[in-house]
């Protein structure tokens, strides 16, 4: 049996540097709590790896005391809930992803004279609260072309429109160019990130060469559960798995070609065991 590992299978770069940011706190923890506001990263077993070192996941400020040290995830959060972490005294170290970072900084700097924020998104994502806390001005968020147009933005106004960081380009160039042609005082913001993108196209690149797929990753995770999805459309057999021990030999008897590949919050160390649990299948 081949398998076929997607070259993108794991960690983005955002990720990875929230780990490493993590990583060094507890290093450098000399007796202090190290806390993190939310879960850093959708995958229960980095959690539970992280768990066993020590690392707190507390839910909101009020869980924190002064003193800790408290890491800030990948996707970000509201401008409101920084100033509450600053304020109950506790040390801050900032892992929001910097393109995220970059997203949030541009809307504020592109709303500061009090224009209008369209964002692109899901509206009951944590990234996508955190945007909008950015903005100046008023700032209303849709998720397709429906709500966009249900929002009537008035062609005297001035808007500004950007994205949650993992929307897909292609939509909101569509939508881009629907909104020039009615607002012309509208200003567009580069917020999208290609990494999301990048993994679900070579996922589906490689779901229509093989007989199966596997994509590893939390069960939690929203990037991993849309690359299983994305394989089973195809019409390929899908295996969501956490970790390599959930396969059965079975399962993968007469398949010739098996595609594999995992979320952005999935650790190389279970991509290297699913790929080596498939390796002795064959
Ligand atoms: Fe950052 Fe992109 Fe990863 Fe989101 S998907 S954390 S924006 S690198």
């Amino acid at each position: 049996m081949e398998i076929i590992r997607a070259k993108t299978a794991g960690f983005c770069m955002g990720v990875s540097l929230a780990l490493q940011k993590l990583d060094k706190a507890i290093a450098d923890a000399r007796g202090r709590r190290i806390c993190t506001l939310g879960p850093i990263i959708h995958n229960p077993q980095v959690l539970a790896d992280y768990e066993a070192l020590g690392v707190h996941c507390v839910d909101s400020p009020d869980g924190l005391h002064a003193g800790d040290l408290v890491v800030i995830r990948a996707h970000g959060i509201t401008r409101d809930v920084e100033e509450a972490l600053r304020a109950c005294g506790a040390e801050v170290l900032d892992a929001t992803c910097p393109r995220v970072k970059k997203a949030q900084l541009s809307i504020r700097n592109a709303t500061a004279q009090g224009a209008t924020l369209l964002l692109f998104g899901e509206a009951d994502h944590p990234e996508v609260r955190g945007l909008l806390s950015y903005a100046c001005g008023p700032a209303h968020v849709f998720g397709n072309r429906e709500e966009l147009a249900a929002l009537a933005p008035d062609p005297a106004g001035v808007y500004v429109l950007a994205s949650q960081t993992t929307q897909d380009r292609g939509e909101f160039e569509h939508l881009e160019a629907a909104l020039r042609e009615r607002l012309p005082q509208l200003v567009v913001l580069s917020t999208i990130c290609d990494a999301t993108r990048e993994r679900q196209q070579e996922a589906l690149a490689i779901a229509h060469t093989v007989d199966a797929m596997v994509v590893v990753g939390g069960r939690q995770s929203g990037n991993t559960r849309r690359l299983a999805s994305l394989s089973a459309q195809c019409g390929k057999e899908t295996f969501h798995i956490e970790q390599a021990g959930e396969l059965r030999a079975e399962d993968f008897a007469g398949r010739r070609r098996v595609g594999l590949t995992a979320g952005a919050s999935t650790p190389r160390k279970l991509i290297d065991a699913t790929e080596a649990w498939l390796k002795a299948l064959a």
